[in-house]
């Protein structure tokens, strides 16, 4: 089945942008790994029209309104997305197909502030492991998405240590890859990376590829090359799409206000964006 939308996040904006489309008689659905930045939110007093109430309070009752409408809902983490003709989103278990796409994944980086400012990181297993094929590389990271991104990195480079930095591995990996569970105490390099410290024991490097936590709105971006400002926030233009076309995005993983308000907003007018493009291309 090819969905005409597949909208990435159950935040203010995903759902926002979800019940939006379905009102404009469209069938968009709804993958996200959890309930994002509203889960951390103890108490919103600058919402219009709710005087006092807690992010997950919040969280539910957005979803709720988005399941009475029918609105399927997926509780996975997107991987990875492709396009030939039509996207896929790779996720932890599954794929889905679609003719468009809205990232509406918060603001999580996941980046690896240990090595900032330094060259040879890497937030792209298949846009940058090429340059790497006959080196010596750290992957840093402990879940699904390290596990995805080694599974790419596997095929092209024999020389890969994993560092968890301190955290449990938490999925199975090819047993004569070396798996360093100690917290990372430096990395070291002048204007490059040359090598990581950690548990006492420099290790020597010619890159880093960073998968740490979960795959992010910043990591799905990288992956597919859309372009990013110099805040790594996702760049659309008026019409919420990003240099990909059918490729849209909203909501605080553009960057601005990191807002509620501004996530709503920008999920109801990237729906209606969405729902030109789409009976414009007839889909
Ligand atoms: C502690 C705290 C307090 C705050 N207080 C306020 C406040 O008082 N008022 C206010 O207006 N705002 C507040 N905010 C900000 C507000 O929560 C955000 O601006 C808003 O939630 C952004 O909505 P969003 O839909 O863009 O992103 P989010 O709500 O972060 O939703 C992102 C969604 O994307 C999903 N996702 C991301 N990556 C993937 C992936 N790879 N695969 C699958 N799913 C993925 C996540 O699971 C989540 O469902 C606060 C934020 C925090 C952290």
């Amino acid at each position: 089945m090819i969905y005409d939308t597949i909208i990435v996040g159950k935040g203010p904006a995903g759902i926002t942008a979800a019940i939006y489309l379905k009102r404009y008689g469209h069938h968009p659905l709804v993958i996200a790994k959890d309930g994002g930045a509203l889960q951390r939110v103890k108490e919103i007093e600058n919402y219009y029209g709710i005087p006092s109430i807690t992010g997950p309070e919040l969280l539910e009752q957005g979803i709720h309104q988005a399941k009475a409408l029918d609105i399927p809902m997926i509780e996975e983490e997107v991987l990875d997305i492709s396009y030939e003709g039509v996207y896929t989103l790779h996720t932890n278990k599954n794929q889905y197909q679609a003719q468009t796409i809205i990232l509406a994944c918060g603001t999580s980086r996941n980046l690896f502030y240990k090595a900032r400012g330094l060259d040879g990181i890497s937030y792209c297993a298949t846009c940058d492991g090429f340059f790497y094929r006959k080196k010596k590389v750290a992957l840093i990271g402990n879940g699904s998405y390290m596990a995805h991104e080694l599974s790419v990195l596997h095929h092209i480079i024999k020389d890969i240590m994993v560092f968890t930095d301190g955290l449990p591995l938490e999925v199975e990996i090819p047993e004569h890859i070396p798996v360093i569970l100690d917290k990372i105490d430096h990395v070291h390099g002048e204007t490059r990376i040359t090598s990581i410290e950690a548990g006492g024991i420099q290790h020597e490097v010619d890159g880093c590829f960073v998968a740490i936590g979960n795959a992010s709105g910043f990591t799905l971006a990288k992956h597919l090359g859309i372009a990013l400002d110099n805040k790594n926030c996702i760049i659309v233009d008026e019409n919420f799409m990003t240099n990909l076309e059918g490729l849209f995005s909203c909501g605080d993983s553009i960057g601005g206000l990191l807002q509620i308000s501004k996530a709503v907003g920008e999920g109801a007018k990237c729906a209606t964006a969405v729902s030109n493009y789409l009976k414009k291309h007839n889909f």
